[in-house]
């Protein structure tokens, strides 16, 4: 594996901002990863385990080793009359399992179309979108242990998966390598057209019996409308998660702000909408230096025109400071901060 060094990581961020990794290696086959990971190789302070960089942020130049996550292939493990398990390394593109399955009629993925980013990092947050979370289809996780190059399978249970979290992004933060994920798809099922305005824009469109393909055409369509486009407008998706907080904290706030959205969690949790509370402190569109808050969309922060990551993490923490002065709630980031 050939090691490059001040490598520009401005094409592999969807903020596309200017930062330099001291250290860069492509990966792209994991026995190779596994000999590097064993053989006596300078081993730096600090390592990145890189994807599609759409949920990154480098607020400078990385001074360590970045490992780029490239490795390919897609294999179909076991099958039944019920579904199917398949092996996806986790350099692939996210999106473009999701047409793997849809093209093959497969249930489970379909609500998370258009979601960028790789495989391999689907399970670190577990992705989410449209009423469903990628937790719902992995079977297990295989990794790479960084101290010795082992490699391990985690079930799904072990991964701890929880709302943007995981195992990946606590305990193993730093310490593991997703190679590949196992994900277990239905060849028939029950969609899930409840959320947001698909179920309307299938009517719009004269589907009455709708297959995986045409939620995800849909909702496709939906975020497209609704979202920037990283290719022209650099972004990371949602910058900050949806606040959870207690009931009677909710039931007070929502006395005092009666069109707060909430959304009542199973463990009697409240869930609010961060862009909501956002928008109401009168700071969509709003810019600073070159960072912006997007105008469609109140959770999304935006590069407008050369930004530094310094100058997004300012209007970052300005936003989290008057969120908090106005409703006593602490937004917390949903983006990687580096
Ligand atoms: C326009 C837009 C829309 C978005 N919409 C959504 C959405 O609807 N729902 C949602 O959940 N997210 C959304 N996101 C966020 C993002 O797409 C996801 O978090 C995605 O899974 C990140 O994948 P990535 O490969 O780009 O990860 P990266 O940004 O490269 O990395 C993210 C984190 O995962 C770690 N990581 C990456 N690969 C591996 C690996 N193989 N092994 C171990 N750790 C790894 C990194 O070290 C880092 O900590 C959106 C982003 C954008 C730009």
């Amino acid at each position: 594996m050939q090691i490059e060094t001040s490598k520009s990581l401005q094409p592999f961020n969807t903020f596309g901002i200017r930062a330099t990794a001291a250290y860069y290696v492509a990966i792209e086959d994991v026995p190779a990863l596994q000999l590097f990971l064993k053989s006596d190789y300078p081993e730096p302070d600090n390592m990145l385990v890189l994807g599609g960089g759409s949920n990154l942020l480098f607020t400078g130049d990385f001074d360590g080793l970045v490992l780029h996550m490239l490795n390919k292939g897609i294999e179909i493990i076991s099958e039944d009359e019920n579904g199917i398990e398949v092996r996806v390394q986790a350099g692939e593109v996210w999106d473009d399992f999701v047409t793997w399955c849809t093209e093959r009629n497969l249930y489970g993925v379909e609500n998370l179309v258009a979601i960028p980013g790789s495989v391999g990092a689907a399970p670190v947050q577990n992705i989410g979108a449209y009423g469903a979370e990628v937790k719902d289809v992995i079977a297990s996780v295989d990794t790479v242990t960084i101290e010795d190059g082992d490699l391990r399978t985690l079930t799904a249970a072990a991964c701890g998966f929880g709302y943007r979290s995981s195992i990946f992004k606590r305990e193993l933060r730093g310490r593991a390598i997703i190679t590949s994920v196992v994900f277990r798809l239905q060849k028939s099922g029950v969609l899930n057209t409840g959320y947001g305005d698909v179920q309307k824009m299938l009517s719009e469109r004269g589907i009455t019996d709708p297959r995986p393909a045409d939620i995800a055409a849909v909702i496709r369509s939906i975020r497209s409308a609704k979202l920037p486009d990283p290719a022209i407008t650099g972004n990371a998706g949602s910058f900050f998660k949806n606040p959870v907080i207690g009931e009677v904290e909710a039931k007070a706030l929502r006395a005092s702000h009666p069109g707060l959205p909430c959304w009542p969690q199973p463990d009697g949790t409240v869930k609010l909408a961060a862009g909501w509370l956002i928008e109401q402190c009168r700071l969509k569109g709003f810019r600073m230096g070159n960072a912006a808050v997007h105008d469609r969309q109140a959770l999304v922060l935006v590069n407008a025109g050369g930004a530094t990551g310094y100058e997004v993490m300012a209007l970052a923490n300005h936003i989290i400071k008057t969120v908090w002065l106005q409703f006593g709630i602490r937004l917390e980031p949903e983006v990687n901060i580096l």
